[in-house]
């Protein structure tokens, strides 16, 4: 194809590869943006489900915690009873035993019962009718009970007692209250201690996941349970400045997340008051308990989606590729319906389409068409001496020279027929036109000499031009480009002549 151009009057100008990628990148983000969406609300669900699980919980320790607390309490307040009826001073120790301790035998996990005087000392203990001698004044439920002038019960801090029993290792907690004289002076102290293990127990009645916890701290921070433990020797050590602590403590009850300060894993915190006693139950999910199942639908849908949408992202390059393949062979074949198959110029039908264009183009805005047609001077000679195959380079060379100098875009150059072309010159007045053929003939005039010829190759060109002042049809601007061309011819060739 030579320098002209091919002019397009029809056809889609619009990319469907571009509809396409954009069709597939928007399908793309919506499924990602609906999964994510799902699996987003999926995980909200499965930690209020965890959360409702843990309440649960909660409330079946907050239950049976309390029964038990009560009945510490009903073993004090009759042992309390029990020991200010002065009746009781006459009869036998062991009658007397009997009657302090009737209630106590109802606890769980009971360790020693004691009545302790206003000093501290044991004046009545639930194992044994002769009370070993003793005192714990130095206790903080005593000390709690002498400066306190309450009549609520006390539990203490965690302790392990001071005998030298097999027991003496094992964590207790002592549920104590005040004895008072009717005036309110402090007589002494009833206490029974609680083994801790009661907690244990409890805990593990209630399955909660493997790498999740229980636990109940008292007020103070203090831990008194933990299933399973977390530190070595963490019972009895205080956790009131841990953050999460701190923050159960103020709330009362409710439930967070956060990341836990003893094995720094994720968990999901649920805690509630058990009663109006100083002890808070706290039941520590952990998140790959409460997630897991979440995790793997996750992890199944997440690759299912990406596979998906790796697979409609492929499909779009292919039907891309197949749609840009299918462009390229109509505009092939395109070019090769408008192109001369000789020279590479447009062909006669172009330019029967162009001159119809540029004409209606030239009647709306009121600019100049020209029109040159350029023929081969003495051709038929030039065949003869060169043979068919040297006129057709021949007439190759020429339609390059006549492309060569016609370079605005809208100007289309086509073979006309046999050795004839045609310019047109769109937006062209007559002196332009002129100036233009005059190019072509030249450039032919000097191309160089055809070996064995003595004169070089010349073409005679016919010119003519519309403007709004020459009144003509589309046949007569035709007509008058081809009178003007023979009278080039006749008047000797190698010469442009305008029509008028
Ligand atoms: P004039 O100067 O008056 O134009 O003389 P001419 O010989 O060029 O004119 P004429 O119309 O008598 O001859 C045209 C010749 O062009 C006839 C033919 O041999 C030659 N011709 C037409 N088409 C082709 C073509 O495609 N290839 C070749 N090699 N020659 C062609
Ligand atoms: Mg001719
Ligand atoms: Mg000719």
């Amino acid at each position: 194809m030579t320098a002209s151009r091919l002019p397009q009057f029809s056809g889609k100008t619009g990319r469907p590869e571009l509809m396409v990628i954009l069709g597939s990148t928007l399908t793309v983000i919506a499924i990602l943006g609906i999964v994510t969406f799902l699996l987003i609300r999926e995980h909200a669900g499965a930690k209020e489900t965890a959360t409702r699980s843990a309440t649960t919980i909660a409330q079946l320790i907050d239950a049976d915690v309390l029964r038990t607390v009560e009945l510490y309490d009903m073993t004090l307040q009759g042992l309390i009873a029990a020991a200010q009826r002065d009746d009781l001073r006459q009869v036998s120790p062991q009658i007397r035993h009997l009657v302090l301790f009737d209630r106590s035998t109802t606890a769980r996990f009971k360790g020693d019962i004691l009545l302790l005087d206003k000093h501290g000392e044991v004046l009545a203990d639930s194992s044994l009718i002769e009370p070993r001698p003793g005192n714990f004044a130095d206790r903080d439920y005593f000390q709690a009970h002498v400066t306190n002038t309450g009549s609520g019960m006390y539990i203490s801090r965690p302790f392990k007692p001071r005998c030298d029993c097999e027991d003496s290792n094992e964590w207790r907690i002592s549920f104590s209250r005040r004895i008072a004289s009717s005036t309110g002076e402090f007589l002494g102290v009833a206490v029974a201690s609680m083994r801790l293990t009661y907690f244990d127990q409890l805990f593990n009645s209630l399955y909660i996941g493997s790498d999740s916890t229980l636990n109940i701290i008292d007020d103070a921070g203090i831990l008194l349970a933990q299933k399973p433990y977390l530190e070595h020797d963490s019972i009895g050590k205080s956790f009131a400045t841990r953050p999460n602590v701190v923050r159960i403590l103020r709330e009362g009850s409710g439930s967070f997340e956060s990341v836990s300060s003893i094995d720094g894993r994720q968990r999901l915190y649920t805690f509630s008051r058990v009663g109006n006693l100083p002890l808070t139950v706290i039941v520590a999910l952990s998140g790959n308990d409460v997630f897991a199942a979440w995790r793997r639908t996750a992890l199944v849908i997440s690759g299912a989606t990406g596979v998906l949408c790796i697979g409609l992202l492929w499909l779009s390059w292919l039907l891309c590729r197949e749609l840009r393949l299918r462009h390229q062979a109509e505009q092939e074949l395109a070019q090769l319906a408008a192109t001369d198959s000789l020279t590479g110029v447009a062909n006669r039908r172009i330019l029967d389409l162009t001159l119809r264009h540029e004409w209606f183009r030239a009647q709306r805005s009121g600019q100049p068409l020209s029109v040159l047609m350029i023929d081969a001077d003495h051709f038929k000679a030039f065949n003869d001496r060169h043979g068919h195959q040297g006129g057709d380079e021949a007439l190759r060379t020429i339609a390059k020279v006549i492309a060569a100098n016609v370079r605005r875009p809208a100007d289309l150059v086509a073979r006309y027929g046999g050795e004839e072309f045609s310019v047109i010159l769109a937006e062209t007045d007559s002196t332009g036109a002129r100036q233009i053929a005059e190019k072509i003939r030249m450039a032919v005039q000097q191309l160089p000499k055809t070996e064995g010829d003595e004169l070089p190759m010349t073409v005679s060109i016919g010119i003519s031009t519309w403007t709004t002042q020459t009144d003509v049809t589309l046949e007569q601007l035709l007509f008058a480009a081809d009178k003007a061309l023979y009278q080039a011819k006749e008047q000797g060739r190698n010469r442009v002549v305008a029509g008028s």
